[in-house]
């Protein structure tokens, strides 16, 4: 969990940092020291990429032929912090809290890579590449450990603003005459809230921002004895149990799907009219500068709609979190439910497909990944393991469309329409979504009064393990409670 602040302004105080050697046009050696922030920032970052580098050939590989374990870099190196600060000049004036902490990093961001592989193939998905280097085109950025306050330390100066402190030293043989050896890096931010203890500090001085890394707050909620069941649709984004709807501010997205759409137009026009592949035509060189800079307006697009479905999700889990003790969802499949249709062959003519509802099945979709109907479930389950007395139950979503809520009958001719469902034995007549909750809702009391007449699973229990731990009701399945 990170605090996010913008950088307002960075100034370096005392001693000019002493960046390294540098090789001018003859091809002499000579010290470098600047008191330029950019400039310094730059270094930092750049110190910090390499450590981590270094850091990463010591990893192994499998080699072609996938016989034996070969080194990731063609070189390994296994020097120590202090051997890298004698022998390269660049790190020789790095904070130390900033030279150690690659150390840490390299190695959990390896091993999540690694689990992160693991679980995809599992699934038969596409598991993604080995993490390699960090290149310089990610977003440069550098780590420095707070220490129980020995670097990075914080400092508030009024309501919306603050400094960070990054404090280092020049050693004695790179200090200039006359300017002493400290430095200090003094990074204004602008705030928007508490700034809560934190363990290190990231800055990303490209993208203008730096984050504080620390424990996630939980959130504070009394027992309401409400409960909720969900049905996720592409109609309407959520349908609650009790009726109501919750919706994606629809027109917003549909406007730059609109958008997106036009400027894909015409970047697919421009690769047409060169005559070439798409893919040699942006490898090979052949694009112009507009070309480029549409393809970025584009991607800026996305991100815009992303954001706003990442918005209304939090709000909404959030909202959901703090009203209801029990909130019930269906446990859909939605990579399968994501994918293409099968494809039909036809008999008489080998080679040749008959149809089977492809272009329909991809506005489907498409119209349910723009629902993005996942991101609610993974924030309902993290908001409800941080909330006292909430839990989140994923039940079976078979037939939750077409059953009856009232009478339990079901067959496919009670759904009138996608909005409409009309009973064909007690004549109920319901919002179809709104239905589908109910049924939801109900499954849901039946997994647990079942899993509490099995062996009591101790979910249900009041919570004897203090505030801030959810009762994970039978979900089960992401944390086994293990109070039996
Ligand atoms: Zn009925």
């Amino acid at each position: 969990m990170t605090q996010k602040v913008c950088i307002e302004r960075v100034e370096v105080r005392g001693a000019a940092p002493y960046l390294g050697m540098c090789v001018d046009t003859v091809g002499r050696e000579m010290p470098v020291w600047s008191d330029n922030p950019q400039v310094v920032l730059d270094w930092l970052c750049d110190a910090w990429r390499c450590r981590y580098n270094q850091l990463r050939t010591r990893r192994m590989k499998w080699n072609r032929d996938r016989s034996e374990l070969v080194p990731l870099g063609a070189v390994v190196d296994s020097r120590t912090d202090r051997q890298v600060r004698e022998q390269c000049s660049w790190l020789a004036s790095v904070p130390a809290m900033v030279l150690q902490s690659p150390n840490r990093i390299e190695n959990t961001d390896w091993w999540a890579a690694n689990k992160r592989r693991k679980t995809l193939k599992k699934q038969h998905r596409y598991p993604g590449m080995m993490p390699r280097f960090k290149s310089h085109k990610t977003d440069p950025m550098f780590v420095c450990w707070y220490n129980k306050g020995a670097n990075a330390v914080f400092h508030r100066l009024n309501k919306h603003h603050g400094v960070v402190v990054i404090s280092g030293q020049n050693s004695k043989e790179h200090s200039l005459p006359g300017q002493g050896c400290r430095y200090e890096i003094r990074i204004r931010v602008r705030l928007s809230q508490e700034i809560r203890p934190y363990t290190s500090i990231g800055v990303h001085p490209k993208a203008g921002y730096l984050v504080f890394v620390n424990d996630p707050l939980p959130i504070p909620r009394k027992r309401t004895g409400l409960e909720t069941g969900i049905d996720r649709g592409c109609v309407h984004s959520l349908a609650l149990s009790d009726g109501s709807f919750i919706d994606l501010p629809k027109n917003r997205l549909e406007k730059i799907d609109r958008e997106i759409r036009r400027r894909q137009k015409a970047q697919s026009r421009r690769v047409r009219q060169s005559g070439l592949s798409a893919k040699e035509y942006v490898r090979g060189g052949h694009h112009s500068n507009r070309y480029m800079q549409e393809q970025k307006r584009i991607s800026r697009l996305y991100r815009q709609a992303h954001n706003i479905i990442d918005d209304f999700q939090q709000q909404v889990s959030r909202r959901l979190v703090s009203k209801y003790d029990l909130i019930v969802l269906e446990d859909l499949n939605l990579t399968g439910m994501g994918r293409k249709a099968k494809p039909a062959p036809d008999p008489l003519h080998p080679g040749r497909f008959l149809p089977n509802g492809q272009a329909a099945k991809r506005g489907l979709n498409h119209a349910l990944r723009s629902a993005s109907m996942g991101g609610i479930r993974q924030k309902l389950e993290y908001k409800t393991k941080r909330a006292y007395a909430s839990s989140l139950l994923l039940v079976n979503p078979a037939y939750t469309s077409q059953q009856c809520s009232q009478c339990g009958h079901t067959c496919r001719e009670n759904r009138e329409s996608q909005a409409v469902f009309h009973c064909t034995q007690c004549g109920l007549m319901l919002n179809a979504d709104t239905n589908a909750a109910i049924n939801i809702l109900q499954r849901g009391h039946e997994v647990l009064i079942s899993g509490m007449g099995e062996a009591g699973r101790g979910n249900t229990a009041p919570d004897v393990r203090g505030e801030h731990i959810a009762e994970n009701a039978a979900v089960s399945k992401h944390e086994p409670t293990a109070s039996h």
